[in-house]
């Protein structure tokens, strides 16, 4: 049997489909604005979204990145969540390329920044302070779906205090296909959305910042500054168009899979988060270690941490549930939970 690659949605192959995809694009130098098929799903997903122009990049790190500089200056400041992808995972890109101070706030359960606390973050406009700019959110986060009513408060807020507001919504489809709504119906309420293509999309590389004309051309220019400019990279966007026609609404199923496992895993005596896209959070302290190499033994690839995160994605599969569950099972009979070792 395969591999069940639990680690990320990032792993995922992609599909014979996609690949024939890629192979019939017809291409150009994209760097010259000439790759017909980069063009087509710049202005596809922006149109999706709402907004008024996109630019391809080959990662959502260099999207947030471009994003976070397109709207700020030297010195100036971008307020978010102390565990977000723009603060913490993304290498200090703004502050070390964009000299663009990060001030990171605690989020709340349901993944969200409460505003009281965003407003106290929020500097006077006096020479002493960084100037704030910029209230970045993400969507989803930790596979938490953060609510409409409180984007629709983020944006009244930002407008109040003249922000620009960014999503970084790498997984915004799952958000999406979760609500059940219209993706505008999130997007709306942004001045920028990044989204990922190579997370539940499928695809091999690729995200898309979308924005304002002005937005994207300063995005653009600095895409060429960071080395993104990239060439005949229509085959690379024609598995976005791919994954934009084809694997957004089966998101469903991933969310479906993690659903049945965490049901599982709770059955078995873990302590496991509430669902709600594609991630299951399982309790499993300093047995971490111990986990991952039992289940790696048995062909199943976690990352090990003391809150394990799950991830289902395209190359799960409905009958990968019952293998995952066993090997869970047979762990916990031998490493029972607060047992010493
Ligand atoms: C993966 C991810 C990114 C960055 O995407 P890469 O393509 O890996 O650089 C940004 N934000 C979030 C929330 C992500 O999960």
């Amino acid at each position: 049997m395969s591999i069940i690659d639990l680690r990320s949605d990032t792993v995922t192959q992609p599909t014979s489909q996609m690949r024939e995809a890629m192979l019939r694009a017809k291409t150009g130098d994209d760097v010259y604005g000439e790759d017909p098929t980069v063009n087509r799903l710049e202005r596809e997903l922006a149109s999706r979204l709402g907004l008024a122009a996109g630019l391809f990049v080959p990662s959502g790190t260099m999207s947030n990145l471009l994003g976070l500089m397109a709207h700020c200056e030297r010195g100036d400041e971008y307020i978010v969540g102390q565990q977000a992808h723009t603060y913490k995972y993304e290498g200090g890109g703004a502050a070390v390329l964009g000299s663009i101070q990060p001030q990171p706030i605690e989020m709340e359960a349901d993944g969200s920044l409460d505003l009281a606390r965003v407003e106290a973050a929020i500097k006077p406009d006096n020479f002493h302070f960084a100037r704030t700019r910029l209230l970045a959110l993400e969507n989803t986060m930790q596979g938490k779906v953060l609510p409409l009513d409180y984007l629709a408060a983020a944006r009244a807020f930002t407008h109040a205090r003249r922000l620009q507001l960014h999503l970084d919504g790498a997984r915004l489809f799952n958000a999406v296909v979760k609500l059940g709504c219209d993706v505008q119906d999130i997007t709306r309420h942004f001045d920028s959305v990044s989204v990922c293509l190579s997370k539940g999309l499928g695809t091999p590389v690729g995200s898309v910042l979308c924005g304002s004309e002005a937005f994207i051309a300063r995005a653009r220019r600095l895409r060429k500054m960071v080395g993104g400019g990239m060439r005949q990279a229509g085959i690379l966007a024609a598995a976005g168009l791919y994954a934009l026609e084809h694997h957004v609404e089966r998101l469903v199923e991933d969310h479906r899979l993690a659903q049945r496992i965490a049901a599982g895993l709770a059955e078995l005596g873990y302590a496991v988060e509430p669902v709600q896209t594609n991630m299951v959070y399982v309790d499993v302290g300093d047995r971490a270690p111990a986990l991952e190499a039992f289940c790696a033994r048995r062909d199943i690839r976690l990352t090990p941490a003391p809150r394990l995160r799950l991830v289902t994605h395209l190359d799960v599969r409905p009958e990968h549930v019952q293998p995952i569950l066993d090997s869970f099972a047979a762990f916990a009979q031998a490493h029972p939970a607060g047992a010493v070792e």
